[in-house]
């Protein structure tokens, strides 16, 4: 069954709805990396979304922040200032659902879900050597981690690690270890402000990265009226 594969939503309603729109009918199931809050102004929205439609998800740092506000203090001061908001927001139900939300990894059907590492839902896996320090925690061929905002991954052989570029379609080979991005739908930060995901085919052994445009000038424009930091609402035009 092919899996829909999200990560870091980041209450982005509109970037939400064009990427289930592109991916209509060439799903099965949605899995979803974490960060389904923070930064945008639809938290509600996004997790009533998540409650009804979301097959496993694992914690991101962002939702645990809305839970943990002692945490709030490891954030950059814009990051923060959403995470107060967003918790304030939240209803009751929705607060229940990130409380919910179990930490990665999460193996599942032969494969692992994380928010930012196997090793810590905070680390970022940006590098080769990111990746060299963790491939002893690698649990099985496939892992899908999320966190850096950017679409692509790492290939894990005898030999070392690689980067993997986020082709159309990537064939899962045996006798390697693979770590996955789907990329962020609601807050890309590798140059395209399209929103991001991926489509992950177990039988075929083939994950798609995909990009869909979505109206970032509606995003941008409910974040100002929250009254959230502008520069989550600039960010958005730019894909940084
Ligand atoms: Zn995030």
């Amino acid at each position: 069954m092919p899996y829909l594969i999200l990560s870091d939503i980041h209450a982005n309603l509109e970037a939400l709805k064009a990427v289930l729109s592109d991916a209509r009918g060439r799903y099965e199931q949605i899995l979803c990396l974490g960060d389904l809050v923070g930064y945008g102004a639809d938290p509600n929205a996004v997790l009533e979304w998540a409650r009804a439609n979301v097959t496993v998800a694992v914690r991101g740092n962002h939702d645990k922040a809305c839970l943990e506000p002692e945490t709030l203090e490891y954030f950059r001061p814009m990051a923060r200032a959403a995470a107060i908001w967003t918790r304030e927001v939240l209803t009751p139900e929705n607060l229940r659902y990130l409380e919910t939300l179990p930490r990665g990894p999460l193996h599942y059907d032969g494969f692992d879900l994380v928010h930012g590492s196997p090793v810590d839902e905070d680390e970022y896996l940006f590098s080769l050597s990111d990746v060299a320090q963790i491939r002893s925690e690698l649990q099985s061929g496939l892992l899908f981690f999320g966190h850096t905002h950017v679409q692509g991954g790492f290939l894990v052989s005898r030999n070392g690690v690689k980067s993997i570029e986020p082709i159309r379609e990537l064939a899962i080979e045996a006798n390697y270890s693979y770590l996955l991005n789907p990329g962020s739908v609601g807050q890309p930060r590798d140059g395209d402000p399209r929103a991001a995901y991926a489509i992950y085919s177990p039988r075929e052994r083939v994950v798609e990265y995909h990009r869909v445009s979505y109206s970032v000038a509606q995003a941008a424009a409910k974040i100002l009226t929250a009254g959230l930091p502008e520069s989550l609402a600039a960010r958005l035009y730019e894909g940084v």
